[in-house]
This record gives structure tokens, sequence and C-alpha cells, in this order.
């Protein structure tokens, strides 16, 4: 065990990633990093972190952070509930904690949006406390290194995996031992049958490796195919401006503008009874490409129609330019292929 934390912390100093947030790791920083990293790649995450770090560079900024200057931040990262989440745990930090993070994993998966792998991320790398952080990333390494042919999505599996994790944790160093995992799975240890054992410096330890088992293993069920959803968008203008409306509060996207749209897809005869009945006057409709989102578990595809109108007085849009859409309004990613036909031309 001795040996493996050695040869990984070696390797870990002479290759580790140069990163913004590791230059000065305070629990702050490491916490925002690791929030936006969940289902998101580091290249994308970068120029968020330091806009992000720029624009709130405190924990009692984000407590106090408007919504829709958290959410306009986040725009293009995807899974919104993440911001929301951070404002809600740095209210509680606020008043709870003296404005501090807390140090200890337990208080730490107490926060909204902090779970088990995050807390030991941070508990770690910004506290030095000798905690696993354990993702998809170190499930697929360890299954490998000791060969298991066991389904690493089966709760119990993952439970038992955690556990030889905790025991491989080192007192010393445990943030640079868990950093040193995460930079072996994404540059190294790659999913998808690649690995580059050749450059792997943790091989002798492997048994996948020296069984030549290392494309057969991790074992995973397979997924369950997305949900499909299907719907119809309007991008109208109106007076030089775009219609908009705030999604819910619960369920996807919450509190982000969205164009408005319907459930299924709608024929344009169809869609012009329901413009009127939203309180639009039509000028002109004109069909516009389709376009498709995925997100984890579902998918969006989407009929569009561009429409000119006039609007009545009991229409419940709000109404913005293109260039407030641009700087004011967080639209999320799933509507980018609407927004290219937000220009009063
Ligand atoms: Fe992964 Fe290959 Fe290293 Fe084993 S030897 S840990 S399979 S990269």
């Amino acid at each position: 065990m001795k040996q493996f934390q050695s040869d990984l912390l070696v390797w870990y100093d002479k290759k580790a990633r140069v990163l913004p947030w590791r230059s000065e790791p305070t629990p702050y920083r490491v916490w925002i990093s690791e929030m936006m990293l969940q289902q998101t790649r580091v290249d994308t995450v970068i120029p968020y972190f330091m806009r992000f770090l720029t624009e709130l560079p405190t924990i009692q900024d984000l407590a106090e952070v408007e919504e829709d200057k958290l959410l306009k931040l986040w725009q293009g990262l995807g899974y919104y509930n993440r911001a929301l989440n951070l404002k809600k745990a740095a209210q509680i930090i606020v008043s709870k904690f003296a404005a501090q993070l807390p140090s200890e994993k337990e208080e730490l998966v107490s926060l909204p949006g902090i779970g088990p792998y995050s807390a030991g991320a941070i508990a770690s790398i910004a506290f030095g406390k000798a905690v696993p952080a354990v993702d998809g990333n170190v499930l697929r390494i360890l299954s490998r290194l000791l060969a298991s042919k066991e389904d690493i999505t089966n709760t119990k599996i993952k439970k038992e995996l955690e556990e030889i994790v905790t025991l491989l944790v080192p007192a010393e160093r445990p943030g640079d031992f868990n950093q040193a995992l995460m930079d072996l799975g994404a540059t190294i240890c790659l999913p998808n049958g690649e690995p580059q054992c050749t450059e792997c410096p943790v091989q002798t330890h492997c048994k996948a490796y020296k069984e030549e088992l290392t494309s057969d293993i991790p074992v995973k069920s397979v997924k369950k195919a997305r949900a499909i959803d299907k719907k119809t968008v309007f991008v109208i203008i109106a007076e030089g401006k775009f219609a908009l409306r705030k999604r819910d509060e619960g369920g996807l996207l919450p509190n982000l503008w969205e164009f408005p749209n319907v459930d299924g897809y709608l024929t344009q005869k169809q869609s012009e009874q329901l413009l009127q009945e939203m309180g639009i006057t039509l000028k002109q409709i004109q069909p516009i490409k389709m376009s498709k989102h995925i997100f984890s578990h579902r998918e969006w595809h989407m009929k569009g129609y561009f429409v000119e109108g006039e609007v009545l007085s009991s229409s419940n849009f709000t109404w913005a330019t293109e260039e407030e859409i641009r700087h004011q309004y967080s639209i999320p990613t799933a509507f980018k292929a609407f927004m290219k036909y937000c220009q009063n031309e």
C-alpha cells in the first residue's frame, strides 16, 4: 500500500495538471471548482471559474448575489441546480459557520449540493483530512487495479470499493493523493477500454494489466435509454422585442429564461391558434430548423416557429431586446439553436 501511495505521489509531483484552483487551494476556491467540475470538463470550467471568482470573490458575496446574476455567470455550464445550491449553501455557511466552510466531511455533506465525493475532495484538498473522494474515475481505476469483474454501478459494490479507497488514502498529503487519482483517471487510466498503461505510474500494482483485462474492466450494467420529450418552441418578435418567460422553480432548469414553448409537436395551424390564445396577433409565421438537446436522463427534440406579431395587452411574456437577451437573461444551452433567430434584422 505504501509503495502504491508513493508511486502515485511521485508521478503527481512531476505530472500534476496545472489548474487555477490548485495554485491557491482555499476552501472557497476548492468548493467552487468541485461544484463546477461535476458533470463538466476541466477545459470548459476554467474560464467560468475565473469569472465567477472575480465577480464573487467571497462566500459572503455568493450568499448575497442576485439570482439572475448568478444564473448568468453559470449560463452554458448546465445543471443549473448546482448554482442555486451554491447560493443556498453559502447562506447557511454565513449564518451557521461564521462565513467559513466547515472542514469535516460530515458537516460538508449537510450543505446543499455537496455529496460524499465533493465533501471528500474539499475536506482533503482544502483542509488536509485523510478522507477519500470517490467518483466514477476512481471506481474505474480501483476495479482495474483489483481486476474486479463486479458491476461498479451496483450500490453494494460501490460501497465496498469506497471502503478500500478509504484505506488507501495516506495521512500525509491526502489532498494530493486524491488529486493524483483524479489526474490518473483523466489522463492515463482512461475509460472505454483505452487506458495508457505503458505510461501508468502504478502499472506494477495493476492486476487487470497483468491479466490483460484492461479493456474488459470496469464492468457496468447497461444504462437505461433516455426519455424523449417532444416540444414546439416559438421565437416571437413584436415591436423589436422578443418574448421570454421564466421557468418554474422546481424541475429541470429552474428559474432560467426560455422562449415560449409547449409539449408535443404542433402543426403551423395549431401554432397559429395557440399564439392567438396567448395574446399575439400574427403578422407572419415560419417553421425553423429542428433542434435536439441531450440532458443526462432525457432528450428534448424541438421543432420551432419564427413568429412576427403584434402584442395584445393580455400577453403574459417578458419582452427583451436582442442586447438584453445577450447580457441580462440567462437562457439555457438547450435553446442555443433558437438564439440565432434573435436578431432584429
Ligand atoms: Fe489503469 Fe493501465 Fe494503470 Fe492499470 S496499468 S491502472 S489499467 S492505466
